[in-house]
Order: C-alpha cells, then structure tokens, then sequence
C-alpha cells in the first residue's frame, strides 16, 4: 500500500474548494478564506486509512498553468469541485476540468478523479441527475459527493473517499464498461480460494471461512453473520452455495458485490492479506522475505514446514495412493503462477509403478529445493500460503539454518538431517546409475529420457534409527576446472567401472587433487560390480591405494540386480557425511543391518496419516490472538459486511457509487 496520499482540488473560481478545506481543518465554516489555502498535511493516525494525506488547494488567481500542471502531475487524486447552484461551474467540468486532466496524465496511469459537488445547504434540489451521465462516460471517475463547506455535511467523507480511491483503486479489481471483475483479480482471489479451501472440496466449509475470516479480518464471525452471507449469495444465484459451503462462483459473487457496493477495500484488505500488491501481483516482500544464512551454514525445513506440507499432500492426493498423479501435482500447483516441477523431478525423488512422485519423494523434493536453493523454497511456500495458513510472520519460520559445519566437526556431533554427497567419477562409470539406484530402481528402471535427466538424487536414509535425508549430486567429468561448490560437501563419493581398466585412474588423480588434505570423508566405489573386475591401469591397485591414503576399502555396487539395488552403500555415504570424524563402520567391524528401516526409532517427519493434518490441529486450538490496530472501517467483519451491504445501501447515500448505477 502506498507510503502517502496528495488530494488536488481544483474548479473554477469562488466554488468553495478553500472553504472545504479550511472547514475540514478547523471543523467549523469560515467566513473569510485566502484565495489559496496552503498544502496541509494530515499525520497518518487521524486518518482513516492510517497514511499522512497531503491536500492541496488550486487558485486560478495566484497560480499559472504550469503550476496547475505541475501539481496534476504529481497528485494521487483529483477532487473537481462544483457549486451545486452554480451551471456553469457543473458545464465546465466536462468542457475543460476532465480533459485538461486527462490530458496531463498518462493514459495507463491516470488518476482517478472524485466529482464534489459543494454548497449543498443552497439548494433543495440534488445535482446527481446531471452528474451521473458524466460519470458513465468517464471511467475514471471514481465516485461523486455532494457537501457544504458551511454545514461540514460530507466534509470528512469526501477527504475519505478521496483517500480509498487512491489505497484501495477499484481500477485493477473491476471493469465497470463489462460489469464484472478483471481477470487478474479473479485469478488471484481463484487462488485465495484453493489456498483457503483445506479439505480441496472445492466448498468453503464454515469451519474454512472462520479461518479466512480470523486471517484477513482478525476478528471472530458470529454464525448468524455467517448464515446472512450464504443466504445473500443463494437469493443472488443458483450454485454459489452447495451442501452450506460457499463455491469458488459464490465467492467471485460476493467479492463483485462488494466491489460493487464501493466497498472495494474488503477485497483488498483480502488481497493484501494473501501478499497481492497495486498491481495484483504477489510482492516481493511476501515471496522473499529476508533471511540471513551465515557461511558454512545449511537451510533445512523444521518439523511444522514437514507437517504443513503433509497437509498439502494429503489435499491432493484424492484417491489416496500416497503417490501424486500427474493432475493430482498440476492441482497441487494450481496456486503457483507456473508449474514448478519439471519431468527431472521424477528422476530425482522416488516414485511409485506408474513414476508417479511418492509421498517420500515429493517431501524430498522439498527438501532438495531448501537445501539448494532455499529462496525458490521461500517462493514456493509463499505460493502455497504458509504464512497464512500456518499463522507465522512470514515463510522464514518453516526453516531451519543449521549451525556452522566447523562447530559440528569441533563438538563432533550433528543436528544436520540434510547431508550432500558429490559423486564423482570418469564418464561411462556408473554415476547416473548409483544416484538412480538411490530411488531404489535397477538397471531395468533406469530408462530415462535424456532431456528428463536430473543431476541430483534424494531420498532417505538410515544411521543408527534415525533417518536423514542424503543428497547425491552428479558432477560432471569433463571439466578440468572444479568450482568450490564442486567441492564442498559433506562426503566424496569417487567411482570408478570395476570393469574398465582406465576409470580408477580418473578417481585417483581427483583424489589426489582435491580430496587428499581436505577433511571431507571420500568412499571409493567400484561400480558394476556385476561384471568381471579388471585390473586397473594405475600405479597401485584401488584397495592398495585406499590403504596408503588410509580410506576405507572400496565398496562394490552394483544396480544390475533383480530386485531394488542394496541400500547399504548409500547409509554408508550417510554415516560418512554425518560422523566425518570416525573411522568407517567397516574397520570397526560393525556392520549394518541389511535392513535398517525396520529398526528405525526416530523419523524425520511422521507417515502420511490423514486425521493429523495441520488444518485439524489449527481447529483444535483456534485463536491465536493479534495485536492490529486497524482504522475503525477495516475492523467491522468481511462477512458482517456482505449481509450488510444487501441491505443497507441506502446508508451510503451521500455517495452514489458508479459500479453500481451502472448495474442498473
Ligand atoms: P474557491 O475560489 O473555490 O476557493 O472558493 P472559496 O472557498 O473562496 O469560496 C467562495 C465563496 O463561497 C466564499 O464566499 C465562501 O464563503 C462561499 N462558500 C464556500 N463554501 C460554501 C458552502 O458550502 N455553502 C455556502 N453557502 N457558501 C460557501
Ligand atoms: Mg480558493
């Protein structure tokens, strides 16, 4: 919203734009006024809308053309001010007041214009018959007020709308040549509705609305208030509430009546609320919210992030399956502005039969995206309305930064649950086939398109019953030169092709290279181990090598296998990354159970489990209580508002709203 608010009156000589002013000052008529009042401005709290208001007066005495065009140019909003007993000064608003203006504004961005018609105490006549034509054929006219400057009637209603024309513009939200609301509007208030819509029913339930209505408002919603609205939406059409919840159709309704009714604000106090800017575009405060990420740290998401996404999941995944199906993931993304998943995704995480992303791996892929690029997992969370939904400040709070690496080797211990392995090794080695085998899938599962490839692999895995996740990333061989990130990780894993005499050297040299007198952990593996082993071209055989440069023995691996390859190469690779310090399992003759998932004790985050989603622990403990101070129009409730307004429009007449005229 804007940080300020310039109101310009102009009209012809001796209307009473002086007296408006000075009366709305000083809340009494004066009887003498300069020909100019000077520019005053209005401190934010005694405003309604809580912004300091300039406003600025125009003397066509004491002021030439450039400095009316000047200060044109730099108003928010124009109030043209007419006498009411006064023809010509309502002729000229038309023959020179409107397009002068228009003139001096950019066509894109013009400024919207309120009609005042002052001295109303003169007269007993309304001036509205002859305004109301000009305002259906001026769209940027915004509304039109009659007043008097004597009596004070409307004073502070017309500075009022004035400034909602400028913070709450109906221009972005409504067309009022078709009557209904822009596209942009309708799709971001689509997407407040799916975001807010829980149990993806396609219904906001009651339980759903008091949750909007808390969240946008900050106020609790009486039931009858609630009933009021649906019945105002079930007079007004035939499918807008079904089985007593409103559909997305009966939400665009009441948001149109609202816009309608000239109380626009609520829409955009929704709007706002959900990160929408002027613009209707999601603002780069809401998306990116700061985070500071000190160095040698790493971005994780926390237990409730974890929980929220579950809950996520569990909206889409209709049938159940614990898998996303290819319109069960577009629905999931419906609230992004473009899918962010691409087919590589599913060469990264683990998938079901039908390739479909698994609940494990969609949680991976999160995990994938805070680890590597944890501003697109901000993005991304903004998109899905964490904030909102899980009642925290911002997207920051689903994330976790984990301590300095330095202070985990020097204590010797880890919180880390994300750790990233580099793999490393000669081409043809076997490197696309170990971080696929990682997505428990063998040689027979590994067709993969070369445009769908993925340089990474995550998924979890066991240490001592606890699980963690491990992120394999590919390195591509055919650079000479390896960049930091190349090299830093939690654990090297060089491979080479047990059955090609020419790949051991490749890891070798690396090792040499790099790896030698740095402390990250290097495993050697010997890749297709279900062919014949050859003898390595290389000065010392690869177990030799290993023990000169005190590393563990070479492990075998191999993908060609029956069934899912043997997880037990990945768990050392975890083990590795988190105990960097220790000598390997293997030298202390400890072997790991074959099948350590079934003895895990401590999981990451729980199994899909329906009745546990976050929306149900949100209803079991309600309110979490705000301190907002909000201007008193803001705080009467969105829905109270909606019945109201079906109602009670005859309250509003001092103003005639066009939207609404032109319904008629
Ligand atoms: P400006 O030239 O547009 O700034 O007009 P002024 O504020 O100087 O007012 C012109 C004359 O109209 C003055 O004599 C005012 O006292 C008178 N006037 C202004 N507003 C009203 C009003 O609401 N009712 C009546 N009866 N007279 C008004
Ligand atoms: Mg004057």
């Amino acid at each position: 919203m804007r940080k300020d608010v310039r109101i310009l009156l102009v009209g012809e000589p001796k209307v009473g734009k002086t007296s408006l002013i000075m009366s709305l000052v000083s809340e009494e008529f004066p009887d003498e006024v300069p020909p100019r009042a000077e520019e005053i401005t209005i401190p934010a709290d005694v405003t309604p809308e809580r912004v300091p208001t300039h406003i600025v007066d125009y003397s066509e005495a004491e002021q030439s053309d450039e400095q009316l065009f000047q200060e044109i140019s730099k108003a928010n909003v124009i109030c043209i001010v007419y006498a009411v007993n006064n023809k010509k000064s309502i002729e000229r608003v038309t023959s020179h007041w409107i397009p002068l203006i228009a003139d001096r504004t950019d066509k894109d961005s013009r400024v919207p214009l309120i009609l005042v018609g002052n001295k109303s105490d003169l007269v007993e006549h309304s001036s509205m018959d002859t305004i109301l034509p000009i305002m259906n054929q001026y769209s940027e006219i915004e509304t039109c007020v009659e007043c008097s400057a004597k009596t004070l009637k409307n004073i502070s209603e017309l500075f009022y709308y004035a400034q909602k024309a400028v913070l709450h513009p109906t221009g972005p939200l409504y067309c009022p040549e078709e009557k209904e609301m822009k596209a942009a509007c309708v799709k971001a208030l689509t997407r407040i509705f799916k975001v807010s819509d829980m149990d993806n029913d396609g219904l906001l339930s009651d339980l759903e609305l008091n949750f909007f209505q808390r969240t946008c408002f900050n106020t609790p919603l009486a039931p009858q208030a609630l009933e009021d609205v649906k019945n105002v939406v079930r007079r007004n059409m035939a499918d807008g509430v079904q089985d007593n919840g409103l559909t997305l159709k009966g939400f665009h309704f009441l948001h149109t009546l609202f816009i309608q009714r000239g109380r626009h604000e609520t829409t955009w106090t929704v709007l706002r609320r959900f990160g929408y800017d002027d613009d209707l575009e999601l603002t780069q405060e809401y998306l990116f919210p700061p985070l500071k990420i000190p160095p040698d740290c790493t971005t994780e998401l926390n237990h409730n992030a974890y929980l929220f996404l579950q809950s996520v999941f569990d909206k889409h995944d209709k049938d159940r399956d614990c898998a996303l199906s290819p319109d069960e993931l577009k629905d999931l993304f419906s609230v992004f502005p473009y899918m962010p998943w691409g087919p590589d995704v599913n060469n990264t995480v683990c998938t079901n039969e039908q390739g479909w992303i698994t609940y494990q791996g969609y949680l991976s892929q999160w995990t994938l995206t805070t680890y590597l690029d944890v501003q697109r997992c901000l993005e991304y969370l903004g998109y899905l309305g964490y904030p909102i939904l899980c009642e925290q400040e911002s997207q920051a709070a689903a994330l976790t930064v984990t301590r300095n690496k330095r202070i985990d080797l020097q204590k010797k211990q880890t919180q880390r649950n994300v750790f990233l392995c580099n793999v490393f090794g000669a081409r043809g080695s076997g490197k696309s086939g170990f971080l696929q085998g990682f997505l428990g899938r063998n040689l027979m599962r590994q067709k993969i398109r070369h445009e769908h490839k993925s340089y990474y692999a995550i998924s979890t895995a066991y240490v001592y019953g606890q699980e963690k996740y491990l992120l394999l990333h590919e390195v591509l061989p055919d650079t000479d030169f390896l960049s930091e990130t190349d090299l830093s990780c939690d654990v090297v894993c060089l491979l080479y092709d047990v059955s090609n005499p020419r790949s051991f050297e490749f890891c070798a040299r690396l090792y040499k290279n790099h790896f030698m007198d740095s402390r990250t952990p290097c495993l050697l593996v010997g890749a297709k181990a279900d062919l014949p082993e050859v003898r390595q071209q290389y000065s010392l055989s690869p177990l030799d090598f290993c023990r000169k440069h005190k590393l563990p023995a070479p492990q075998r691996f191999t993908c060609n296998t029956a069934e899912a390859p043997s997880r037990d190469i990945y768990t050392k690779l975890t083990t590795k990354a988190m105990y960097p310090l220790r000598p390997c399992l293997d030298e202390l003759g400890a072997f790991l159970l074959a099948d350590q998932e079934s003895s895990l004790t401590q999981q990451v985050h729980p199994v899909v489990h329906v009745e546990e989603s976050i929306y149900m622990e949100s209803s079991v403990d309600p309110f979490v209580s705000r301190h907002v101070t909000q201007a008193e129009m803001k705080s009467s409730t969105f829905w109270l508002r909606a019945s109201l307004g079906a109602t009670v429009f005859a309250v509003f007449g001092f103003a005639v709203y066009k939207a609404l005229l032109k319904h008629r």
